[in-house]
């Protein structure tokens, strides 16, 4: 199994160096070179664990590493660092069925991947026989500077240096990183947005000068954010472990097609889901649900990727992008494998902010349902479904929920659906608490002992006691003042 690049140029690689690296030499994405079909049973794959789950999973992928170090790595990364003994529960609440991703450290599905990634990109660096240190950069637009903050505190050779939207990010996200542990963590708030944090982080990686310099002072740099396909592959699983539960609970019969629905933002999460499909898990129609930053949803209606528009700030800020970067990913796939069309296209983005897709391409996206939620939809719906079924949805998991109820009026398509919950309600406990009437808190940190007393939902471990945890972090940067910032903090 080797990994290529999406804009073709790149030489192949294998999947420690892909690893390591995050991003190609053409400036590409690295993809599998193909999708093992998974070869056990439904029943049988129903009968595992999520550790075991996530270890088959993987395995078909990563080649380089033995079972036992896989089954090591998955054990530590799916055990007690998840709060809910089956990792990932999918519950059922109303007329569809909720795939509960953040149970873990810090409460957001990016803890999916990100508590497995340092186990994967330190053992490569171990079997590339690396002697550099790594230096880690993120761009977040909240949940995944946290977790990879989290997922890399301390480990050894390793430095995490996070860019996050002063402004974009919840009070509840932005105090979990400014009180980031950790004596190798690093964290700036960037006077932008979130595209100016990943452009940023993109630049510095793709900047040969730059690694030279970095180079020079013993580090190599690599990125936590999606565009690492190490960030994908632990996210194959859990739509597998998803399948095997609706099997397991008589939602579908083995063989029959679910819908998937994710709130998507840079498109990793969907993605993953995509290529779950590829290894044998039979998906109907995949929705993708954006925020009033609806530039997906505008592409899968039309075939235009547009991003000559504002950036919202929105109460779902995870989902405040308009330059998603694993469209890329899919781009290669339904282009079948075309990696000039794909280079040629995000020379358009770059140049003209904008490109136009035809042919198969755009065929293909007729598999995906683009839709939206406005703000007042979101609250509006996290009201009604708390009301009437007594389930609790956070801001991004209730613009999916808004999209799947359009999506069934518009088409009448009532197959099993299944929706990420990609975040506590409580990481966004002012916008949750005004959706069900609640008073307005004084801060967030009030808003999440209210809605807790509310709903009896328990708070995370992660979110509790927030307010009162040392803060650590307060540097704000401008985007031009991101390279320095990061050459500075390599000693
Ligand atoms: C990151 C995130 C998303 C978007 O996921 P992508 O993989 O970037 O599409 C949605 N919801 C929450 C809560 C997130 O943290």
């Amino acid at each position: 199994m080797k990994y290529i690049s999406t804009r073709g140029r790149a030489e192949k690689t294998g999947a420690t160096r892909a690893i390591i690296k995050g991003i190609a030499e053409d400036r590409g994405l690295y993809v599998p070179e193909g999708f093992p079909r998974l070869k056990e049973s439904w029943t049988e794959l129903a009968s595992l664990e999520y550790k075991e789950v996530a270890q088959l999973v993987l395995s078909c992928f990563l080649p380089d590493f033995t079972q036992e170090e896989l089954a090591e790595y998955t054990g530590k990364a799916y055990g007690e660092t998840f709060e809910h003994p089956r990792v990932a529960p999918l519950v059922r609440a109303g007329n569809v069925h909720f795939l509960e991703l953040y149970h873990g450290k810090t409460a957001a599905f990016k803890d999916m991947a990100l508590s497995l990634l340092p186990y994967l990109l330190t053992a490569s660096i171990r079997k590339e026989k690396e002697d550099k240190k790594i230096a880690i950069l993120a761009a977040t637009s909240g949940d995944t500077g946290i977790a990879a903050l989290k997922g890399f505190e301390d480990v050894p050779g390793t430095e995490v240096i996070v860019f996050f939207p002063e402004e974009g990010v919840s009070p509840v996200q932005k105090q979990q990183m400014r009180t980031a542990e950790g004596s190798n963590t690093h964290v700036a708030g960037i006077e932008g947005n979130f595209d100016d944090a990943q452009r940023g982080v993109k630049q510095i990686l793709n900047d040969e000068n730059f690694a030279a310099e970095a180079l020079a002072k013993g580090y190599k740099l690599t990125a936590a954010n999606s565009i690492n396909i190490g960030r994908l592959l632990p996210q194959v699983a859990y739509y597998v472990w998803a399948y095997a539960r609706m099997v397991e609970s008589g939602a579908v019969k083995a063989g029959d097609p679910v819908n998937l629905v994710v709130p998507s933002g840079n498109f990793g999460n969907l993605l993953s889901g995509y290529y779950a499909e590829k290894m044998g898990v039979p998906v109907r129609r995949y929705l993708c649900a954006s925020n009033r930053n609806n530039v997906l949803s505008d592409f899968f209606r039309t075939g235009v990727y547009d991003a000559r528009r504002p950036l919202y700030t929105t109460n779902a800020p995870s989902m405040d992008i308009i330059v998603s970067s694993n469209l890329e990913r899919l781009l290669y796939d339904l282009s079948g494998e075309d990696g000039a069309a794909v280079d040629a296209w995000m020379q358009a983005l770059q140049n003209e902010q904008r490109y136009q897709v035809g042919g198969k391409t755009k065929e293909g996206l007729n598999r995906f349902y683009g839709g939206f939620a406005t703000e007042e939809e979101i609250e509006a719906a996290i009201g009604s479904f708390y009301r009437e079924q007594g389930y609790l949805m956070d801001t991004h998991t209730a613009a999916a929920y808004k999209v799947y109820q359009d999506y069934l009026a518009e088409t009448g398509d009532d197959t099993p659906a299944v929706i990420t919950a990609t975040a506590s309600p409580y990481k966004f406990a002012g916008s949750v608490s005004r959706a069900l009437g609640l008073p307005v808190a004084e801060d967030e940190f009030s808003a999440i002992l209210q809605l807790a007393e509310k709903t009896g939902v328990p708070v995370p471990a992660g979110l509790q006691n927030l307010k009162e945890r040392p803060v650590r972090h307060t540097r704000t940067v401008a985007p031009e003042a991101m390279s320095d910032t990061v050459m500075h903090t390599l000693k």
